[in-house]
């Protein structure tokens, strides 16, 4: 098959208490497994099966093919976000440049805070970099992805639904505290070092 789900980088077990092993396996084996199944589906003997994801989203645009290429491209890069040994404080540059662009990190988490929490129906929230070099909050909505234009990721939040539901019922805001206790700042911190 021309798509494959990436390991996770860590056992389904290894981010409880924060989110569970139950969650994951939803989440990871059946959700982001199943945009990798369809992705193949609708691509085959065609010649995006060959192309790169990253190249199938920006040609693709909108509609199912999109659908599930950007969900494929963006829960890799969420599990990524995640790291057992994750939370705490951001160090170095990236500690720096949110200081620069949000006046400190408390402040920082607060406002991703809300957009995780208040971001209507299924979606995303972003930490991208903007082309002029500062840090900003944005968000997407459905499978919507920042890598369609020119801000560039640093970390996300997964806020549909299936990512806290198993865990949290419909408390998201339970579950992005969660999250704060598994940030993966140094994904960030290489992500920001890349471009
Ligand atoms: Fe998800």
């Amino acid at each position: 098959m021309a798509f494959t789900l990436p390991d996770l980088p860590y056992s389904q077990d290894a981010l409880a208490p924060h989110i569970s092993a139950e969650t994951l396996s939803f989440h990871y084996g059946k959700h982001h497994k199943n945009y990798v199944n369809k992705l193949n589906e609708l691509t085959a003997n065609t010649p995006m099966a060959s192309q790169s994801l990253e190249d199938v989203i920006k040609k693709a645009g909108a509609g199912p093919i999109f659908n599930n290429a950007a969900q494929v491209w963006n829960h890799t890069f969420y599990w990524n976000s995640l790291a057992p040994a994750g939370g705490g404080d951001p160090k170095g540059d990236l500690a720096k440049a949110i200081e620069k662009s949000f006046g400190n990190v408390a402040d920082f988490k607060k406002k991703m805070t809300q957009s995780a929490v208040t971001l209507f129906g299924s979606g995303w929230s972003w930490l991208v970099k903007k082309p002029d070099g500062t840090l900003a909050i944005v968000e997407t909505s459905n499978a919507g992805t920042p890598i369609t234009g020119s801000d560039v990721p640093l970390l996300t939040c997964d806020v549909w639904e299936h990512a806290y539901y198993v865990d949290r019922r419909n408390d998201r805001a339970a579950y992005v505290e969660a999250f704060w206790k598994l940030v993966n700042w140094e994904f960030a911190a290489q992500n920001l070092a890349r471009k």
